[in-house]
């Protein structure tokens, strides 16, 4: 076994060192996830609205340089527990927002991780969106669901440079597979990270074309 090392800086002794971890910035006010204007709670605007829409978006920290070194070292260097244990390290009161806001929804919503197509599945081991979403089921004890299959294997969102590329290399992404009957009303699809959107957007029209109501976002962190 090799040392543990911090994923921001490399020094010896965790995964994430108590310096870089002052790095790590909360997010400090929640946009509307279609023109990126202030939005209480991230709730996407009324005037934003349009049908099969996201209804809002909330993450909990900021991409900054250590954020993407953590996603990346998570993702690539697969280790599953790096994403694991900062999840874990960050403060209770972070998630005081995201926790609050699911609790009074009613009916209550299902948690959904954005799926990976299988194939990139298979080669990684695990879906880093599932970490986070296990993190959120442990600290709401809400469910999490599979309603989505990511039927094209498409290129990493990231390394797609428009807006537009991004929205069309996603499209028709997601096939919906109901296995157990009832859908969920409420949906809050999370993710590692959240940039223009593209992913949950289209997962979320999906999900509404197969008559779920309202779909949120959560994801680890932010950033335009
Ligand atoms: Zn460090
Ligand atoms: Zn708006």
């Amino acid at each position: 076994m090799f040392p543990t090392s911090c994923a921001g800086c490399g020094a010896l002794g965790g995964e994430l060192c108590s310096n870089c971890f002052l790095q790590l910035k909360q997010i400090p006010r929640f946009t509307c996830p279609y023109c990126f204007n202030f939005s209480p709670g991230g709730l996407t605007h009324t005037h934003c609205k349009t049908p099969f829409c996201l209804d809002g978006a909330q993450s909990l920290i900021q991409y900054n340089k250590i954020a993407k070194k953590i996603i990346q070292r998570t993702k690539y260097s697969l280790a599953y527990q790096t994403l694991s244990v900062v999840l874990s390290q960050i403060p209770p009161t972070w998630y005081r927002s995201i926790i609050d806001f699911t609790l009074r929804l009613n009916p209550q919503p299902h948690l959904l991780a954005i799926p990976l197509h299988p194939k990139r599945l298979a080669k990684r081991g695990f879906n880093q969106a599932d970490i986070v979403a296990n993190h959120l089921a442990h600290l709401t004890k809400l469910k999490a669901t599979h309603l989505l299959v990511r039927d094209k294997n498409t290129s990493p969102q990231a390394l797609v440079p428009s807006k537009q590329a991004r929205r069309e290399n996603i499209q028709n992404a997601f096939l919906f597979i109901n296995t157990n009957g009832t859908i969920p009303q409420t949906i809050i699809l999370i993710d590692d990270v959240y940039t223009s959107g593209a992913t949950a957007k289209e997962a979320a029209r999906v999900l509404k074309m197969n008559g779920v109501q309202q779909v949120f976002l959560y994801t680890f962190s932010h950033g335009l």
